[in-house]
């Protein structure tokens, strides 16, 4: 199932940790996010102690989740942070996240984000096009700081995961084409206030299998060679995050297996590695708990309505991902294939497909594998106010997000005069 033993039945209810489900439910009401600090400390203990002697930063993609909870967790135990905005900034800041273990990605940087990024001193932009470095260099020149940078190399390989998370091919929006960027960081020299530091490279989510990621390192440490040859001194490699988990029968290489291969692939460089994992950290280190209101059984289908939907898990309909679907209280009488549905007006509002389940109505269930792009990727479609979240610990229970309220909802909107 999860692959952590944060979530397990004790005595036919389901768990997490010390904390049954369905006392969440009474208390938080649904539906609900549930994470497991246990789950989410070991999966960064993992990735940080698989480094072993070498000089490393675990930098958490924050858009994977990026309650504030969770980032002060992760910034406890000592991790960075990979942001993709001025918003994802402001929230590691205030979640007492280090500047000087930022890193800055994304396509489409603006000047205010960039302006903040360099007031704040984190660690590196990740730049990925010409004009991007351009602005970089005006803006930090207005403010009289000088950026550090690695470019975000595109380095053509096929990822072999969804085609809306795959984004190392050529054809893909991100990164610089492979046979740019050693012109590109020969020409940082003219700007002044740029300081080229680092090479970075991300070529996808959900990825489960190695090959592609020892295809990447290759090629970086193919372009290390050649810049360093011209002079450059490059101080880290940015090797992206990427590292799928297992949502059923996937079976992805472990945190340990996959950073052995990417220090096998580096071999021995004096570079400090930095990698940016967010699924493979969160991913299954959070459920979705959700309440059956109704059972409609029609002669085609069997549906089970239930209080989650796709604006609290977008997933199943924008990838047609599979989240494993639990009861809370396994029961076992008259199964039944299920079509799991929430309540919003599209037929593409589903959270599972054909799920054997014994069902009746007000039963619980949780949807697993939900802590990455989950919450972080709710919205407000159909008026719904978003989940609440609370994070077990042992046997305590934290509520780390309130539920939404509809007048938080509407509060900014305006009627004309
Ligand atoms: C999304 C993203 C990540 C994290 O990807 P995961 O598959 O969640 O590990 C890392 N780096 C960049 C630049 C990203 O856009």
């Amino acid at each position: 199932m999860s692959g952590f033993p944060s979530f397990a039945y004790h005595n036919a209810r389901f768990c997490v940790e010390s904390v049954p489900l369905d006392r969440i439910a009474e208390e938080f009401g649904t539906p609900c996010y549930v994470y497991s600090r246990a789950a989410l400390t070991a999966a960064y203990q993992e990735f940080d102690s698989a480094f072993a002697g070498r000089d490393h930063l675990v930098c958490y993609a924050v858009k994977a989740n990026s309650n504030l909870a969770i980032l002060n967790l992760f910034a406890r135990l000592g991790s960075g942070f990979d942001i993709v905005s001025g918003g994802e900034l402001q929230r590691v800041l205030s979640a007492g996240g280090d500047p000087q273990k930022i890193v800055f990605s994304g396509v489409g940087k603006r000047p205010d984000e960039m302006r903040a990024a360099l007031n704040a001193g984190i660690l590196c932009f990740n730049v990925e096009s010409e004009a991007e470095l351009i602005t970089l260099n005006q803006i930090a020149a207005e403010i009289g700081k000088i950026a550090p940078v690695s470019l975000r190399v595109n380095p053509d390989v096929d990822a072999k995961t969804h085609p809306y998370i795959s984004t190392g091919l050529k054809e893909n929006k991100f990164g610089i084409p492979f046979d740019e960027a050693e012109k590109l960081y020969l020409s940082i020299q003219q700007f002044p206030n740029v300081h080229a530091t680092g090479l970075d490279c991300h070529i996808g989510s959900q990825l489960t299998e190695l090959d592609p990621f020892i295809e990447a390192c290759g090629k970086i440490l193919d372009l290390l060679n050649r810049l360093e040859a011209q002079g450059l001194q490059i101080e880290h490699l940015d090797l992206g995050g990427g590292l799928g988990i297992r949502y059923s029968t996937e079976k992805p290489p472990s945190a340990r297996d996959y950073i052995a291969a990417l220090c096998g692939g580096i071999g021995r460089r004096s570079q400090r590695i930095l990698i940016e994992p967010g699924r493979a950290l969160v991913g299954n280190a959070g459920l979705l708990l959700t309440r059956v209101e109704y059972l409609k059984h029609t002669p085609y289908r069997d549906f089970a309505i239930v209080d989650a939907a796709m604006n609290d898990l977008i997933r199943p309909a924008l990838y047609d991902a599979y989240h494993e679907i639990l009861p809370v209280i396994a029961n076992g009488n008259d199964v039944k294939t299920y079509q799991i549905v929430g309540p919003v007006c599209e037929t593409g509002d589903f959270l599972g497909h054909d799920r054997k389940l014994a069902l009746s109505q007000g039963d619980l269930l949780a949807v697993m594998s939900a802590g990455a792009y989950g919450m972080s990727m709710s919205s407000n479609y159909n008026t719904r106010p978003r989940a609440a979240e609370v994070m077990v610990d042992g046997d305590n229970i934290h509520l780390i997000r309130e539920r939404e309220s509809v007048e938080q909802l509407i509060a900014a909107e305006r009627i004309l005069p």
